[in-house]
Parts: structure tokens; C-alpha cells; sequence
């Protein structure tokens, strides 16, 4: 894409109301728009990342046997009136409406009921489990704070993945495989390293839920961990009771902020047995199904991101996440020899299928330098009068100078070694 054609343009403030660092670098590099208090549009490079981040996650539920599905973000107050979630004494982050043609609707905060009412009209017998189904899609809170930027929102995306098993053994078994799918997600993302799984607590049918908390201090979450035995727990897990049965002491636990940016959790059987969905066991017994669910919150996952790897220049993003692979930089001043070369680079980086950024705006090198700081593309080319004659490295072919946004190394390569 010709950067000269994105609408949107760097900022060298953002919005005075906004306090967290993920909103503040991605709203000056244009990645995203502040509607209000918790309530951010994407523009292009968001949509791009979001895109990317996405696919993450989808490629890995896909993996495990996750069936993509789009529920829909209006809700039935009646299917929620049979789990008593309706209530708002009961869940206080309901949006609601009227209807027009009369009654109450609901804007969904989360889909058990829904996808527990498509499973009841779809699975009979133990033959059709075990099944897990996932979608991504926006999800509506009444949110109380919202400061973290993107990280906590009043409408936000989540993916949602839920679990159909006809056994308890049969459900530990995907629950423990969904783990370690959540940390490939996480390392792919690039924040594997700072992201524990964590001991929270559970419901009415397991002891414990997990959560995976990304270290940082711009968390709203406390966590308690101990990195050489890899344990970490939520400070609503630190009963001396529940410690000594997680093989960790009080003392040998480090206290540190952290970030929630996925959970897994056992369901049970409160869903099925609340809304009726069964299935007839190999002896044609009727048997209600257990059931588990799986979030992370794909926008939350960005803010991540963006929070713990971006230095003081902008953000610095990993290979699978970046808007583009490539940002070729070209500083001619109206040098015309320049300009069609870096024209010609731009034509090969598309033909060779890579995702470029081609700054052909009119503007100075280092506003284009800036910039391209601040957006994060891990790779920068520059074409300039000087490196097209070589620099000190007069006739070697080496003409083109490639930058690490990330280490921010310089090299001068040739364009065969660039395109290997
Ligand atoms: P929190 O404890 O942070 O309020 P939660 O436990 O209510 O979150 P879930 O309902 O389990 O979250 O949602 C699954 C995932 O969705 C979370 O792990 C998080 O990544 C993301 N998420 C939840 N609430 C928000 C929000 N308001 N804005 C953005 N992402 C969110
Ligand atoms: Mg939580």
C-alpha cells in the first residue's frame, strides 16, 4: 500500500483524556480512533493487526478441532431468564434495549446460553461428541472503569470457544489441550515469555479456572508468581489451604501487576442441565453434556502487545502481528532515479506476495523516519541518492540500507540478498 493514500496520518499528541500507553501510541500512528470513554473504532493498520491477530487464534482453535460459528450480538431475554443471567441484580454489565414491536432485547456480554441452545437442536448421541465450537465477535459491557485504552472496553472482541464432552475425562483431557493451544497463541503474539497460566478460582464444579496473565504493570490484575517453578496464582487463590495444594508457599511468591488477556473454565454441566442439552450414552441412557469455555480477548491481546514491546520511538511489532512486513522508506527529495527504483522495489515486494508500506510521501527524511518509528513495521528499507551510489561501499551492489526496528540494526544488502 502507498502510504501517500492512507487516509489516516501520524499525531504527535493524543487525545489529552487518554492515560494508557496501548491507546496513546496507537491512536497517534493511526491505528485506531477514540469514540468515547472505552469505545475505540480501527482504522486501516488497526484492522490490519486485529486481521492478523485473529488468524492467530483461529489457526490454533482450528487445530484443536474448533468449528468457526458467528453468533449474534442481540440476545432472547428469554433464554437468559432460564439460567437467571438476565437479572440485572444478578449480571450488572447488561446492555439492553426495547423493541419497537414491544418486549426487552439484550446486547451480548458472552454466549453460553446461545450456543448451548444451537447444540441442544443439533447433538443427540455420544456419536456427535465430543464437539467444541468457537466464534470471534463483539461483546457488549456496562464496563464500570475503562482506562486501560484498548485493553478494557464497552464493546470489544472476543473469542469465545465452547466445549461439548460426554465424560468428565473427556472434558480434562481438551481442557488441558486448550492450555497449551492458549500459550502457542501467546507466544505467536509475541508476549509468551511474560504470560503465565494462572490458578483463579473456579465455579461450582472445579476447584479451579485458569487464567493467562501477561506480567506488566499497566494490568488491572494482581497476580502472585513464582518464576522457577512456573506457578502463578490470583490473589483470589491465596488461601494457605489452596497454596500448599498447588506445592508453593506464601513466601516463596512474588507479587506482580498483570494483565488478563485469556481464561479457560470448567462449566460443568450448569448450562446443559439448565437448558436441556443432553445426549443418549452407548447404554441409551440420557446423560446431560459437560461443558467448558475458552475466551481471549483478541483487542485486549493488542493492547498487550503494544504495551509491553513498544519503545520510546513507537511500537515495535512481532513478524506475525505487524499491519505490514516491510515498510520501504524512500528519501529522494524528487530525485527522479530514486523514485523509480523505489517504485520498481515496491513492484517486486507485491509480486513476491509481501505485505509492503511504500512511503512515497512528499516529506522530509526524518518525518518519514519518525513516523515509521512510531508505526512499528519490524522491517525498514530505505532507498536514498546515497545508498543507490553505495555510500563507502561504492559499487558492491550493496544498495540498499535495511533497518531493524526492533534492535534497530543498519545494514547496506544488494537487492538479491534482500528478496532471499
Ligand atoms: P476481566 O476480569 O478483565 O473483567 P473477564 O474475566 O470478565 O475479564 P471473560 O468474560 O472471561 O473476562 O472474557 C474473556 C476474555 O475477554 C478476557 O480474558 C479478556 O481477554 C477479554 N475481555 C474481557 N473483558 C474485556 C473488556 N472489557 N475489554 C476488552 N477485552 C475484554
Ligand atoms: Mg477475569
Amino acid at each position: 500500500m502507498r502510504q501517500s493514500k492512507l487516509f489516516t496520518k501520524t499525531r504527535k499528541e493524543a487525545p489529552k483524556d487518554e492515560v494508557s500507553k496501548n491507546a496513546q501510541l496507537l491512536i497517534r500512528a493511526g491505528y485506531i480512533h477514540k469514540e468515547m470513554a472505552g469505545v475505540y473504532s480501527f482504522l486501516p493498520l488497526g484492522v490490519r493487526v486485529m486481521d492478523n491477530i485473529k488468524n492467530i487464534i483461529r489457526d490454533e482453535m482450528n487445530v484443536i478441532g474448533g468449528q468457526e460459528v458467528f453468533m449474534s450480538s442481540l440476545q432472547d431475554p428469554e433464554l437468559w431468564k432460564k439460567t437467571d443471567r438476565w437479572n440485572d441484580e444478578v449480571v450488572d454489565v447488561w446492555f439492553k434495549s426495547k423493541l419497537k414491536a414491544g418486549g426487552d432485547i439484550g446486547f451480548a456480554w458472552t454466549h453460553e446460553e446461545m450456543i448451548t441452545r444451537i447444540m441442544s437442536e443439533y447433538i443427540r448421541s455420544y456419536k456427535d461428541l465430543p464437539l467444541y465450537t468457537y466464534h470471534i465477535q463483539n461483546k457488549f459491557r456496562n464496563e464500570v472503569r475503562a482506562k486501560s485504552g484498548i485493553m478494557r472496553t464497552r464493546e470489544f472482541f472476543m473469542k469465545d470457544l465452547y466445549s461439548f464432552s460426554r465424560t468428565q475425562e473427556e472434558h480434562d483431557k481438551f481442557y488441558a489441550e486448550s492450555a497449551e493451544t492458549y500459550m502457542r497463541v501467546f507466544n505467536r503474539l509475541g508476549i509468551g515469555d511474560k504470560t503465565y497460566k494462572t490458578f483463579a478460582s473456579g465455579g461450582a464444579f472445579t476447584k479451579f479456572s485458569h487464567e493467562f496473565q501477561t506480567l506488566s504493570e499497566a494490568g488491572e490484575d494482581i497476580i502472585y508468581i513464582n518464576e522457577e517453578k512456573g506457578i502463578a496464582v490470583n490473589e483470589e487463590v491465596l488461601a494457605d489451604a489452596d497454596l500448599s495444594e498447588l506445592g508453593v508457599t506464601r513466601e516463596e511468591l512474588e507479587k506482580r501487576k498483570s494483565i488478563e488477556v485469556g481464561n479457560i473454565f470448567s462449566l460443568g454441566t450448569k448450562f446443559s442441565e439448565a437448558l436441556g442439552l443432553k445426549y443418549v450414552d452407548e447404554a441409551g441412557e440420557e446423560k446431560p453434556i459437560i461443558m467448558g469455555s475458552y475466551g481471549i480477548g483478541p483487542a485486549r491481546a493488542m493492547g498487550t502487545v503494544v504495551e509491553l514491546l513498544s519503545d520510546d520511538k513507537g511500537i515495535v511489532w512481532p513478524e506475525e502481528v505487524a499491519p505490514f512486513k516491510i515498510h520501504l522508506v524512500e528519501i529522494g527529495g524528487g530525485d527522479e532515479k530514486v523514485q523509480v527504483y523505489a517504485d520498481e522495489l515496491y513492484k517486486k515486494f507485491a509480486d513476491t506476495g509481501i505485505d509492503v508500506l511504500y512511503d512515497d510521501r512528499d516529506a522530509r527524511a526524518g518525518e518519514k523516519f519518525a513516523d515509521s518509528d512510531l508505526l512499528g513495521i519490524p522491517t525498514r528499507v530505505v532507498i536514498s541518492k546515497k545508498t543507490l551510489e553505495g555510500g563507502a561501499d561504492n559499487n558492491s551492489g550493496n544498495n540498499i540500507e535495511r533497518v531493524d526496528r526492533k534492535t534497530g540494526k543498519v545494514e547496506m544488502v544488494s537487492e538479491a540478498e534482500l528478496f532471499s
